[in-house]
């Protein structure tokens, strides 16, 4: 996931003190798209969800023979010193990948690119201008037996930020948790190889981190812009990160341990149904959100900002997309994300969980539809109480930033009563939601983050 609050070093500023470096902040934030935000409010979490589906023969034997011993190991790999942060454009963002090739080579799955499991990426300036070597994905395919099969695709990034001020920031959940979930389902693919209808392409994008969030130039955007498998032709695509967080004392509290937010279903009822009707798994609790209500920070009116790989999709290929998280935890994008603090029980049963949702979806019948700009306000309102149940108990929060929490939740229930009454959202009425959203996650990354009470 990118950075919500991406400008660290303005950040610290903040932190040391002053109101007018906290404002700086908000102001420096990266522009993004300045498209005007427009959602049209749907029902379709809020709808009764539909009966839960058994798993077909290919989810369970993929469930059944997944090795999630290789998570730990894997994650120790990419998030080891020597692979110093794996910053895009470095040789060790190249032995990351090196790794990353092996690994899947040694599924037994086939190269994505032509021969090459690698896919240079570019930056195109313009016309008369030459492009420049940027980056390098990395994508392996458990082909189906028809050549012009529909497809999916799982991604996760694999690059991170690097040496930062001199320190390693390792990015174990940020994101090598989610690189070796996917690594573990195509161990269990290549062993399994179930025949299915449509190809399963694992995806590994490079240059997702800041300063190449939200541009052109993301790993994933070069591929979204240039898929080896035609785009009209992919029927559903899940973007996994940071997917090995330990959940906060909050969530804790809340009974959401095991939660693994799923954003961007409520795009189409057909997608809200498919993801809804998921045959359960244990240790598993999909908690479904709106996107929007992780993209409302920077606090810019009218934008939204994507905050992982599905940014160029949306812009692109107006593709059906889900994206998962466990959430940003306290380490993120910091030095201490590193492998001691990944929940490798908790990756396992997502890791379980996800392979289920890649082959229901491998085979799923149904059409999925897509319409960008849509939102459950009820559905998230509830969410939201939901999340926001553990707060008041909490200690861990600076009384200002304790107090702004608080008050969201009361406002959240006062919307939620208003929109249970029968009135409509607007797109003030949701905004409030959103940066309430925003807050609660900002104040679980940073509880001492007294600041957060000041938007
Ligand atoms: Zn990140």
């Amino acid at each position: 996931m990118n950075g919500t609050f991406p400008r660290e070093r303005l950040l610290r500023l903040a932190v040391a003190g002053t109101l007018g470096a906290w404002l700086l902040v908000l102001a420096a934030c990266p522009g993004g798209h300045a498209e005007e935000v427009r959602y049209t409010f749907v029902a379709h979490l809020s709808a009764p969800a539909p009966p839960a589906v058994s798993p077909n023969a290919a989810a369970a034997a993929v469930h059944d023979s997944l090795v999630t011993a290789t998570l730990e190991r894997d994650v120790r790999t990419l998030a080891a010193p020597e692979m110093r942060g794996r910053l895009r454009g470095t040789d060790d963002n190249g032995r990351a990948r090196a790794y990353i090739v092996s690994r899947l080579r040694a599924a037994g799955l086939a190269p994505l690119f032509g021969d090459s499991f690698e896919q240079p990426t570019y930056v195109e300036p313009g016309d008369n201008v030459a492009r420049v070597r940027h980056g390098t994905n990395v994508g392996a395919v458990l082909a189906a037996e028809a050549r012009d099969a529909e497809w999916i695709v799982l991604a996760a990034h694999y690059d991170h930020l690097g040496v930062v001020g001199g320190a390693i920031h390792p990015g174990a959940d940020d994101n090598a948790s989610s690189v070796a979930l996917l690594l573990a389902l195509g161990d269990a693919l290549g062993r399994v190889r179930p025949r299915l209808p449509r190809h399963v392409v694992l995806l590994f994008p490079d240059a997702e981190e800041p300063p190449d969030i939200r541009t052109e130039r993301m790993g994933s955007s070069w591929f979204w812009r240039h898929p080896p498998l035609p785009a009209e032709r992919l029927y559903l695509a899940i973007v996994l990160d940071l997917m090995g967080g330990r959940a906060s004392p909050e969530m804790q509290a809340a009974g959401l341990g095991d939660a693994l937010f799923v954003l961007g279903a409520e795009a189409s009822r057909s997608l809200a149904d498919f993801t809804r009707a998921l045959p359960s798994s244990d240790g598993v609790a999909p908690v479904f959100l709106s996107l929007p209500m992780i993209e409302a920070m920077p606090y810019v009116p009218n934008r939204r900002f994507a905050r992982s790989d599905y940014h160029g999709l949306r812009e692109h290929l107006g593709r059906p997309f889900v994206f998962l998280s466990t959430g940003r935890a306290e380490t993120y994008h910091t030095e201490r994300d590193t492998a001691d603090t990944v929940d490798y029980a908790k990756l396992a049963r997502v890791t379980r969980w996800v392979g289920v949702l890649a082959m229901q979806a491998a085979e799923g019948s149904a059409p999925l539809e897509w319409r960008d700009f849509t939102a459950d306000a009820r559905a998230d309102a509830r969410t939201l109480l939901r999340m926001s149940s553990g707060i008041e108990a909490s200690a861990r929060f600076p009384w200002p930033l304790r107090r702004a929490l608080v008050a969201d939740r009361r406002m959240v229930e006062g919307l939620l009563r208003r929109w249970d009454a029968g009135a409509a959202p607007t797109p003030e009425t949701y905004r409030a939601l959103q940066l309430a959203s925003t807050r609660l996650q900002a104040a679980q990354w940073r509880p001492g983050g007294w600041y957060f009470a000041l938007w």
